[in-house]
């Protein structure tokens, strides 16, 4: 018998359709790898070319050159300068787009991926993270900011070299608000953050937990709506990224690398997104929300159902791909690189 599972921030139903089930390894498709060079000419972000990029914004060196650098979106969806001024016209809210895109370019190296690098060089992206989140969010015209990487093609990936991205916009979106909304009615309900009570839940049970650490706990979602998706909690609670503490960076970038290279490894370096879901910062210290990494690799297509309802069909069971994710051994000497 199939069946419908809901998710407890959300109260979103998904589908978890048993009877076309698919092994977790079902999922992992042989594909066409094309090796990449490790410079190429026209990138704008790889070392050498830095004059084909906007100005830089900032920079992490390493060994004396730069490591991680961030520069805006040439292509930006928004605009820098300006004030997000309202506008209402009988039925028609419109809005200047004011905002920040920024890209952050993850290594000098144009074939490099998260999966493969040193632990050490996923902190210092962390970094660059929160400094800019941080700093954006003293921006009185923001209101929200969302840092997310897409990895391939079917992932929204338009450049190959490595980088992620940070908008910032002048509103609060649907979704986070529909999702804060929820979770401050749990909390007047039951006095708990419905994060932190979940994530106890889970740690007692395990089934869904592939990664536990010091500081965070990646696990496959309940009611996850497409497979693979694996959520990383900090296990303090804490509202706002941009409070993470250096030693919760160090051990957060261990707990990135291991899920990435176990998705690498297990799923032949499946395309994905991940995007860090937090409080905006004027909630930053709020005692009913708790910021959290959703990864989501991207194997199985939207279709008409989801489209039509907002309800997914998901043909993994999470047990499942949570316990084939904690059996995907990751060799210990990797190559440096590798294609995509
Ligand atoms: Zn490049
Ligand atoms: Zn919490």
């Amino acid at each position: 018998m199939p069946e419908l599972r809901q998710n407890r921030v959300t109260k979103e139903w998904v589908i978890i359709a048993t009877e076309r089930a698919k092994r977790p390894e079902q999922l992992s498709v042989k594909r066409d790898i094309k090796p990449l060079p490790e410079y190429s000419e026209n990138c704008p972000f790889c070392a050498g070319n830095e004059a084909q990029a906007p100005p830089e914004i900032m920079h992490i060196d390493h060994d004396g050159r730069w490591q991680i650098r961030v520069v805006p979106n040439k292509f930006s969806a928004l605009a820098r300068e300006g004030e997000p001024t309202r506008k209402i016209e009988r039925s028609r809210r419109t809005m200047n787009g004011v905002g920040i895109h920024d890209v952050i370019v993850e290594g000098r190296q144009h074939n490099l991926t998260t999966a493969l690098l040193p632990e050490a060089h996923v902190a210092n992206i962390l970094r660059a993270y929160k400094m800019r989140y941080n700093e954006i969010s003293q921006d009185p015209r923001i209101q929200q900011v969302i840092i997310f990487k897409n990895h391939g093609g079917t992932a929204g990936a338009s450049l190959e070299h490595p980088h992620s991205q940070l908008i910032a916009i002048p509103v609060i979106s649907h979704q986070v608000r529909e999702r804060f909304h929820e979770a401050l009615r749990h909390y007047d309900e039951y006095g708990e953050c419905v994060f932190c009570e979940l994530n106890a839940e889970e740690l007692s049970e395990g089934s869904r937990i592939v990664i536990s650490s010091p500081h965070f706990l990646a696990m496959e979602q309940f009611a996850s709506p497409t497979p693979f998706v694996t959520h990383i909690y900090p296990k303090r609670h804490m509202a706002s990224f941009g409070d993470i503490r250096e030693e919760e960076v160090v051990d957060l970038a261990g707990v990135m690398k291991s899920l990435l290279a176990k998705l690498y490894h297990g799923l032949e370096n499946p395309d994905f997104n991940y995007a860090i879901r937090t409080a905006p910062a004027e909630n930053a210290g709020v005692k009913y929300y708790h910021w959290y990494i959703s990864v989501i690799p991207r194997l199985t297509k939207v279709a008409g159902f989801e489209l039509g309802s907002g309800m997914f069909i998901n043909v993994v069971l999470p047990e499942a791909a949570a316990e084939f994710l904690r059996n995907v051994k990751v060799p210990e000497s990797q190559p440096a690189a590798a294609g995509k």
